[in-house]
């Protein structure tokens, strides 16, 4: 449902899901939080750090300021990274209250009409159907294998005339060989004794930009000795229309997700495993999205318990060592929904470390954004560029031989900025995610052939 914007004297919130006033007041005006954000680093002013756009939400809110597109625009420019969560001694819930400005701001009809109009054509159009997404996968295969993607990007001219373009063109993913389809989980055993069962959410963009993350991660728990299925039902979890403010979307997502996880009269799954960091962190809020629903809290209440991220999960039921030697040097970048929403920091750590021959270099901030941030790297790609120009300084300054992280956005930014940044070649071209790792490692133990 959407609001007209307030006139002049009226409430500046319309919506039940406007930013809690407590929540508004927890922030001290310390300035922790300065030094963590990236955009208060890249733009330098108050309005676009932590601090200053939580002045600008109590601001609208006491009527001190209009919202005017300006404002907005502080807004929009935020990463919704949450370092400045981690940072924060107060305990702000930062990444709650953006998200609830944004959700006003969608609401009220904030942004532009053109926006707004791309946002129901790809948004609500195409992120929300399983087949729409697969088509659009095609359409990609079909724009690498016919050429035009090498054409347009040797002869320089999209660059030149439209650099913000060029810089979202760079991000496509290489066009998979074959997409995961959610039936392919079942297909592999479990190590006998069956340890757990699990339910794996496939996503939107991994099944087409990285499905052989997902084979790594089910052969990951067979060989731990969990059976994985994938519903077929699941759809997109929504988390990009969360931070996007579209939570009526989001809310419907959920539910769909919910009665595809949790079907009455069958056996819950012990874990909804995840192996995205951004969706993992949303699906562990769907309790506090479908709240106010009360024919769906309690279930969204339960389903977002039974949540875990793939590497959480795996250090919490023990996994087995592997043996395999991988003898590289490795640099993991900390995707932010992961370390800052989730707080999993150790366990990705963890298995890296387990692995023989793995040397894990750490870079200077690796819990520093990337700059991908879901669709910012399109909406806001000059800040996203730069953000990731400074990343992919640390990343080469660690002397690693690839990068590793936790999120397909991370994944396909960092895969974007080796392209640009790497002219040395001291990395491999693909960013890895660490599961893959994991598997390979396995596989190599087994004496399997080596997969990269
Ligand atoms: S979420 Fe990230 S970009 Fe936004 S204010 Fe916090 S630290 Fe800055
Ligand atoms: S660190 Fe927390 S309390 Fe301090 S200014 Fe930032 S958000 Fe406010």
């Amino acid at each position: 449902m959407t609001h007209a914007p307030p006139a002049q004297g009226e409430p500046i919130w319309l919506t039940e899901d406007r930013p809690d006033e407590h929540e508004l007041g927890l922030c001290v005006h310390c300035g922790f939080c300065l030094n963590a954000c990236p955009t208060y680093l890249d733009l330098g002013v108050e309005t676009d750090s932590p601090r200053g756009r939580i002045a600008l939400m109590r601001a609208l809110d006491t009527g001190r300021v209009e919202w005017t597109p300006r404002v907005q625009q502080h807004f929009d420019q935020c990463l919704q990274c949450r370092a400045c969560e981690t940072a924060c001694p107060s305990k702000v819930p930062y990444g709650r209250l953006m998200e609830a400005t944004r959700a006003e701001a969608f609401a009220q009809q904030r942004w532009p009409r053109r926006r707004r109009l791309l946002w129901n054509l790809i948004m609500r159009g195409v992120f929300p159907s399983p087949r729409r997404l697969r088509l659009a996968g095609y359409g990609l295969k079909l724009y690498q294998r016919l050429g035009l993607q090498a054409l347009v990007r040797r002869s320089g001219l999209l660059r030149r005339f439209a650099p913000g373009l060029a810089d979202v063109e760079a991000l496509s993913p290489d066009a998979t060989d074959r997409f995961y389809a959610n039936a392919e989980a079942e297909r592999v055993q479990p190590a006998q004794p069956l340890r757990a069962n699990a339910a794996l959410l496939t996503g939107c963009m991994m099944p087409l930009a990285y499905p052989e993350t997902h084979r790594a991660t089910v052969r990951v728990f067979a060989r731990n000795g969990v059976a994985v299925r994938a519903p077929r039902e699941q759809v997109c979890c929504g988390a990009l229309h969360a931070h996007g403010g579209d939570v009526e979307a989001a809310r419907d997502l959920a539910r769909k997700n919910i009665a595809a996880f949790l079907p009455d009269g069958e056996a819950p799954p012990d874990a909804i495993l995840i192996n995205a960091a951004g969706c993992g962190s949303h699906l562990k809020e769907y309790g506090h999205l479908l709240r106010n629903d009360s024919d769906w809290a309690a279930r969204a209440a339960d389903f977002a318990s039974r949540v875990r991220d793939v590497h959480e999960y795996l250090v919490e039921i023990g996994f087995e060592p592997p043996t395999g030697e991988l003898p590289r040097a490795v640099t993991y970048q900390d995707s932010c929904h992961l370390s800052h929403a989730q707080e999993v920091r150790k366990a990705p750590r963890e298995l890296l470390r387990a692995i023989p021959g793995l040397e894990l270099r750490e870079m200077r901030a690796p819990d520093r954004c990337c700059g991908s941030a879901g669709i910012y790297s399109i909406m806001q790609s000059e800040i996203s560029q730069r953000v990731l120009a400074e990343k992919m300084e640390d990343v080469l300054a660690s002397g690693a031989q690839q990068v590793c992280t936790a999120n397909p956005g991370c994944m396909l930014q960092l895969d974007a900025g080796i392209a640009r940044y790497d002219a040395e070649g001291a990395l491999s071209a693909r960013s890895a995610h660490a599961i893959e790792l994991l598997d390979e490692s396995y596989r190599i133990g087994d004496g399997a052939r080596r997969i990269r």
